[in-house]
């Protein structure tokens, strides 16, 4: 039987504040264990916490640029669970009533373009980290820095179809994320992490299958290894007339298979109940609007914007808007030289380069857009070869230095100019009698041979083309 995988996505953004969800203390990472705690995020009887507000904001800037419906009124709620990183004994999180509904995000792969739904946006706190063993030793330790963390779980519809496709939606994802600048989007850090929901249904089948839910994917790859493994493994039971059982799956990156954890829990295992510490939130319309006017221009409307008015293909379109500031890049060195096909192909191959190499931010980078397109127009004018330039650009990059500059520096400026090219030349033929005879004799392949002895002598500064030109006049 043929099979169509149904996957949802939990995503988990960490919140770019300089202060926990519900305290005062730094979400800076890195510090030493237990250092950015207090009795709120370490749980102590009689504590009260605090709505940081910022981080509802966040919150509701990722919600408009995911397409959500902001909720007037929501709240927080207590989701109770044990387990010895999580020292109140609950998670503060939001349960029927999160700050966000109903938004969704368009991906397209090989040009077909699918909108996948957005169930909900809520806000909720990280827990802290424990370190097994760590040494050698057969101790646990508990680092409660991370407990408090403001977090945004988006959880999409189970609308993706293939392993791709949830890449792509991520993808797409912590773009947006990081357009908005809501939070650094640094997966090796935690900071974006996802939960894969599996199933899998016969082909022509409307009903999903059982799922299971892979927790804590913490890379691009893993995640569609994880989903890849997952998707066999369901099939190769139902294959032999078994059944899927519901439960969360933690992946082996190392061995590249899912294990069983546990059972899945449902929505009462946890108790869930308001949380009576904290004021319902009523968000209203003119803070949403306010908040709505600090978005900028969203990468998929950027993309449609770069195609229309450029004329770019859908490849480079999708290289330019990765980030805002190459975007930008991209724009400012346009509109000094408004030549897109040529400004875009010098910027993902040589700009992205020298960024690359040197891991350099766009930025940061020498070599401005204004200093990039006076390049690109001296080579335009002839003056240098597209070859030279690319040398030239390296060294404006290295010395901080204008094209120009380079350019009178190195001596660079290629000959152009017809009466220095003619004098080459006549000393080029009446250096090689023979073989200008020969030529005249009827031996045509012996132009490349004077091309080749022009352009020698010139150092590779003569224009091809005015070589060309003047070589057939002259002989
Ligand atoms: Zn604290």
């Amino acid at each position: 039987m043929e099979y169509i995988p149904v996957i949802g996505l939990e995503v988990h953004v960490q919140s770019k504040t300089e202060t926990k969800m519900f305290c005062a203390c730094s979400t800076r990472f890195g510090e030493k264990p237990n250092n950015n705690v207090c009795p709120i995020c370490l749980g102590m009887p009689g504590m009260l916490p605090v709505i940081n507000k910022k981080g509802v904001e966040l919150a509701i800037k990722t919600s408009l640029a995911i397409n959500c419906k902001i909720e007037p009124l929501n709240q927080f709620a207590r989701k109770n669970y044990f387990y010895p990183d999580l020292p109140k004994g609950y998670q503060i999180s939001q349960y029927d009533l999160p700050i966000a509904t109903g938004g969704y995000i368009d991906i397209g792969l090989e040009g077909a373009k699918k909108r996948i739904g957005i169930t909900r946006l809520h806000m909720e706190e990280d827990a802290g980290k424990l370190i097994h063993g760590d040494g050698g030793d057969q101790n646990s330790y508990v680092d409660l820095n991370r407990a408090g963390v403001p977090l945004m779980e988006i959880v999409s519809e189970p609308d993706m179809r293939s392993s791709e496709e949830a890449k792509e939606y991520m993808t797409r994802l912590k773009e947006i994320l990081e357009y908005i600048e809501v939070s650094d989007c640094n997966m090796e850090e935690g900071s974006l992490r996802c939960d894969a929901n599996v199933s899998v249904m016969p082909v022509g089948s409307n009903t999903f299958g059982t799922r299971a839910e892979i927790k804590n994917l913490n890379s691009f790859r893993f995640m569609q290894k994880a989903i890849e493994y997952e998707i066999e493994r369901q099939i190769e039971i139902l294959e032999d007339g078994g059944r899927i059982i519901q439960e969360t799956r933690l992946f082996d990156s190392a061995k590249g298979i899912t294990i069983s954890m546990r059972s899945k829990e449902e929505a009462h295992d946890y108790r869930y109940f308001p949380e009576p510490d904290l004021q319902p939130i009523v968000v209203k319309n003119s803070w949403v609007e306010e908040i709505r006017k600090e978005l900028p221009e969203l990468p998929e409307a950027k993309r449609q914007r770069f195609i229309s008015e450029y004329s770019l293909s859908e490849y480079d379109v999708g290289v330019l808007s990765s980030s805002i500031a190459l975007g930008d890049y991209f724009e400012k060195t346009v509109s000094k030289y408004n030549n897109p096909k040529a400004s875009s192909n010098w910027i993902m191959g040589e700009v992205l380069r020298l960024l690359k190499d040197g891991n350099i931010n766009v930025a940061d980078f020498n070599v401005t857009p204004e200093r990039l397109s006076e390049l690109l127009v001296m080579i335009e004018e002839g003056k240098i070869s597209g070859k030279m330039g690319k040398a030239i650009l390296e060294d404006m990059a290295k010395e901080n230095k204008t094209a120009q500059e380079i350019v009178e520096e190195k001596g660079l400026a290629q000959i152009s100019g017809k009466d220095d090219i003619a004098k080459i030349i006549d000393e080029v033929i009446a250096s090689h009698p023979q073989e200008a005879e020969d030529y005249r004799g009827g031996k045509d392949r012996l132009f490349g041979f004077f091309v080749g002895q022009v352009l020698k002598a010139s150092k590779g500064k003569a224009n091809p083309q005015t070589v060309n030109e003047l070589l057939k006049e002259k002989l």
